[in-house]
Order: C-alpha cells, then structure tokens, then sequence
C-alpha cells in the first residue's frame, strides 16, 4: 500500500514538473515597439526650454505615449540628431540638449539607434559625445561607435527576454558628405560591410536578427529601386525583419514567407517626431512586434502599425510638441486649442490608412491601447469614427484644452 502511495507520488511530482516546464516553453514571448524618426528642428530646442527652471525638458513630448512605449519589452527608435554639447542647433547640422535622451528613458525606450545621415553634424566629437550620453543613461544603442574596439563588441546588439535572443544591427545610406574619421565609425550601407556583420551575428544563438536601415528617397510615398534590392539582400542574408526609415513620410510594409521563414519589411516608419508641419510629414507610424517561442519554432506573434501624429500648440505664449497616437478615441474639439488641429490629425490619420490599407502586405491597424503580450486587438472602423462623425462646420473653437499632465 504504501508503495502504491509513493508511486502515485511520484506521477503526480513528474506531472507537476512536466506542467511548469509546458507553461514556462509556450509562455516564451519577446515584444518590441518600433518608433521613427526623432528629430530635433531649432523651434523643438526652443520649445523644450524652460524659462523658470533655466532648464530644457522634453518630458511632455513623449508624455502620451508612455503607457504604449513602457508596455513593450523593448522599445527602439533612430535618434536623429547628435547630443554634441551646445550651441544646440536645428537643421541642417542638429545637435540637441542631452535632456532629449532624459526624456525619451523616462518615457520607456530602451534602445536609440545612431547611424543616420546627421551623425556626423558635429564630426567625431559628436558622435563619441552622443554614445556617452546614452551609455550615462544606460540606453542601449547601435549603429555609431567611439573606436572600432567599441564597435568590435557592441555592433550586435543582442537584446533577451525569456530565453529568446534578437539581434539588431544599424547602418545609413550616408552622412550627409560629413565624414568621420578614426578613432570613431558610423556604419554605412555596405554590402559587404553588412555580409561580414551578419556572418559574425549568425554565430551567435540568436533566434530572430533585425536591422534598423536609414535609406530612401525622401518625402517619397514608395521605396525605391535601392531600398528594394538592399531589402532583397537583407532576405537573402538571412534577416527577418528589416525597419527602415529617413523619407519622413510612412512608405509601406511587407509580410511574407518564403521556405516557411517569416520576412517583415518597414520601408519607412516616417517622422516620430519633428517640427515639419506639412501634411505626410507631421506623423509617422510605430510597429508593434512580439516574437513567441515554443519547442524550437519561433514566429511572429503580432504585428500590427500604430498611427502617431505630432501636435504642436501654442499654450502660455510658447510653443509645445506632443506626439499623440491618433486613433484613441478620448480625442474631440475640447482636446485641442484650435480645431484645425484636430482636422490635421484626421488628415493624417486618413491618409495613411487609405496608403498603408491599399498597398501594405499582411499587416494591419492595431489600437494605440491593449499592453503588448497580451493577444492581438485588431481595430474596428466602428471603434473609430468619433473623429470621422465630426461635423466641423458645426463645431465652434473652444480655446480651452483638458489638462495634460
Ligand atoms: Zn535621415
């Protein structure tokens, strides 16, 4: 009797591990979220100054965001200026204040990449200066090195959650003619440059590489012939997701599946944040992305664009930058000091569901709300309308705005 007991014990032990480990291998999740391109235009600079505390700060760009930005695992965006020290300027050589850094940590980004066509505005020094900066806020970063020792064993970053491993490797078409030299390095769109990187990145376990690619032309709708044929070379070499940005404005964005090896392609993200004001060019998209890992399969879990558009408003005779993600719907004529902003943001949210609905391949709208890792919430066109059912005509400008904090 009592041997029956213990062997019944033991069973049900042996179920238990077995169940803990089934639980632990199906729950193997990785999320990311994608954001553009940060810029920093002189009214930006000016704007984030503080009179009263002699200070910049850029927490209230971000602000609206935070909750989506923190909830991903990992949360990566091209940092498109130098953190070069002062006198700050804005286009065309920027060099912003390091509190744009401060803000984008506190807002829950976790990686910057740095190779861009601005990286070189404040030669060498800017690009060793801005890599201490985000090394001081531990914000993890890839694309621009201080020496090739640095570039050496920090061009792979290998971000994990889980027991899963990506990679994410960085590169631009160019630097605007500034050129770097030695000790520091900005990685260029190569071939092979690029072929020797990816080689090297292969032979570490990761499960999944991702390159973040500054090219295209700009303000252009569609890739051209160049970001295509770098795309195919990035296929070819085995990448899995390509995140491209630079043109300013959203370009479309690819899924497919070739040799049952999933491939995601963003041309271009567009502007996360910047002060050109034009219709395309006012927002961008963020891409949300989760990766789950069961026995030894990994795929693509989520995936799904999130229209984000920059407010600019004027409030106690200054300028003020929110990026806000557009389909939420708590938005109505109260929410803004001057209605046309509302009608902007309808604009831009128009347009780029009527582009990346037409002419994306397998990825879709998805709710500016819902924490990543939990399952996909696909959106409604009834979840939406609030700002499609406004009249404007009927609408008169109220100059009052609900609080922010
Ligand atoms: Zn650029």
């Amino acid at each position: 009797m009592k041997k029956m007991i213990n062997s019944i014990f033991k069973i049900l032990i042996l179920n238990l591990f077995y169940f803990l480990f089934s639980v632990s291998v199906f729950s193997q999740e990785i999320s990311f979220l994608f954001m553009g391109d940060i810029m920093g235009h002189g009214p930006q600079i000016r704007s984030a100054w503080q009179e009263e505390t002699k200070k910049y700060d850029y927490e209230e760009v971000f602000s609206p965001l935070e909750d989506i930005i923190s909830s991903a695992d990992f949360a990566i965006a091209n940092l498109e200026v130098t953190l070069a020290g002062g006198p700050y300027t804005g286009y065309p050589q920027f060099s912003s204040p390091d509190e744009l850094a401060v803000a984008c940590k506190n807002s829950g980004m976790d990686v910057l990449v740095t190779g861009n066509n601005h990286s070189c505005d404040r030669k060498n020094k800017g690009i060793i200066r801005t890599v201490n900066v985000l090394d001081s806020l531990n914000i993890l970063h890839t694309g621009t090195f201080k020496d090739l020792g640095e570039r050496e064993s920090k061009n792979l970053l290998i971000l994990s959650k889980d027991g899963i491993n990506v990679g994410v490797l960085n590169y631009t078409y160019g630097t605007n003619g500034n050129k770097f030299s030695s000790p520091a390095y900005v990685n260029l769109l190569d071939s092979a440059l690029i072929k020797k990187d990816i080689k090297k990145a292969k032979k570490e376990d990761l499960d999944k590489l991702i390159v973040y690619v500054h090219w295209g032309y700009e303000y252009r709708d569609f890739p051209n012939l160049y970001q295509k044929n770098f795309n195919r070379f990035f296929q070819d070499l085995g990448v899995d997701i390509v995140i491209g940005s630079h043109p300013h404005v959203i370009q479309p964005m690819e899924y497919g599946k070739k040799n049952n090896q999933e491939f995601l392609t963003i041309f271009s993200l567009g502007n996360f944040v910047s002060n050109q004001r034009e219709e395309r060019k006012d927002g961008g998209a963020m891409i949300r992305l989760s990766f789950k890992k069961s026995y030894n399969n990994i795929l693509i879990s989520r995936k799904e664009y999130i229209p984000v558009w920059v407010h600019k408003f004027m409030e106690k005779k200054k300028y003020h930058y929110q990026i806000l993600p557009c389909a939420r719907p708590i938005y109505n004529e109260e929410y803004f000091s001057n209605i046309e902003d509302l009608q902007k943001m309808k604009t831009f949210l128009d347009n780029t569901r009527s582009h990346l609905n037409t002419n994306n391949l397998g990825i879709k709208e998805g709710l500016p709300y819902g924490l990543i890792g939990f399952k996909p919430i696909t959106i409604l066109q009834s979840q939406v309308p609030e700002l499609r059912k406004l009249d404007f005509k009927q609408i008169k400008t109220k100059r009052r705005r609900k609080k922010r904090k």
